[in-house]
């Protein structure tokens, strides 16, 4: 499928005017890579409002306890303070899902989500930073909205996107990218490669840091991940799309040992065990035994399936419905 696309995309793109691909390639702030998207900012912000609540409602809704749901935005918002200055004007917002699913996902223009299983399973603040700074990755890496711009290459709307731009129709330019982003079961729908995953756990590193969290805290989340995921297996399809948490984990602590050997190092930039296990922690298990049996919605369960496999994020793993 991959093969095809990317030979489609091809054609598309020989065939589209030079402006608007010359307009849609650039180099990201966070990366340095050069990358295409041809959405602009407006775009993104309004992408991810529209995509929101669908997700939110796929998720199971979210956490009622506001002094949860505010601690969550707060360390993100302190994560957040730490990206380029390009990204400094995102509208950035965090939100708690009221899943025992462990998963965590972002959407383009800084919408960020994480569930209360996966925070459930957390010893600490700074596993917290970790996972909200790689999701933040991903929004600054531009990530899902580099494939959503491929998507409508490959689907022929990028003109129209490109006049809708123009005219400021953010609405219903819209309507192409959300079902591109949502999946059926209400389930983030974008699968991203190693590189990206890579990418973000690296970016994640840097704004944890930046706000003054132990990025070993990024060590930690992997450990916890892997564990739940059975001890870092899993089936041949996620193998070969994505990569082991053994291999990210293996990465990380490269990353600890060179580049972050003084901060690691350094009782300054804290941990955040106190607090997370004397306040929070007990919240979020009163608030989670508090909370009458419900079924799963389809996209958890989809989600539950591919955690088996080893999977976390639906972004790092594809928990869409294939
Ligand atoms: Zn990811």
């Amino acid at each position: 499928m991959r093969s095809i696309h990317t030979r489609l995309l091809t054609l598309v793109v020989a065939l589209l005017p030079l402006p608007l691909l010359m307009g849609g390639c650039s180099t990201n702030a966070a990366t340095g890579k050069l990358q295409f998207n041809t959405m602009s900012r407006s775009q993104e912000v309004a992408l991810g409002s529209q995509a929101m609540p669908g997700l939110i409602e796929g998720y199971g809704g979210e956490v009622q306890d506001e002094r949860l749901r505010n601690y969550v935005s707060a360390i993100g918002m302190e994560v957040a303070q730490g990206v380029e200055e390009e990204y400094r004007d995102i509208p950035w917002e965090f939100t708690l899902l009221d899943s025992e699913v462990i998963n965590a996902f972002a959407l383009p223009g800084g919408k960020v989500f994480i569930s209360r299983g996966l925070m459930e399973r957390m010893t600490n603040e700074s596993q917290l930073a970790g996972v909200l700074g790689h999701e933040i990755g991903h929004v600054t890496a531009e990530h899902a909205d580099q494939q959503v711009s491929r998507q409508m290459v490959i689907q022929g709307i990028a003109v129209g996107a490109a006049m809708a731009a123009s005219t400021q129709e953010d609405a219903s330019w819209t309507s192409y990218g959300v079902p591109v982003l949502v999946g059926g079961a209400g389930l983030f729908n974008l699968k991203f490669g190693r590189d990206e995953e890579s990418q973000a756990d690296a970016l994640g590193m840097r704004y944890m840091t930046r706000a003054g969290y132990n990025p070993r805290g990024m060590l930690g989340l992997m450990e916890i991940l892997q564990e739940a995921s059975g001890g870092g297996g899993g089936q041949p399809e996620f193998l070969s799309t994505h990569p082991l948490p053994q291999t990210r984990i293996d990465r990380i602590k490269q990353k600890l040992k060179n580049q972050y050997k003084a901060e690691t190092a350094d009782p300054s930039f804290i941990t955040g065990e106190l607090r997370f296990q004397q306040e929070i922690l007990p919240m979020l298990r009163a608030y989670s035994h508090a909370q009458p049996a419900r079924e799963f919605t389809q996209g958890e369960l989809v989600l539950l399936a591919s955690t088996e496999r080893g999977c976390w994020c639906p972004a790092c793993c594809g928990g869409g419905s294939d």
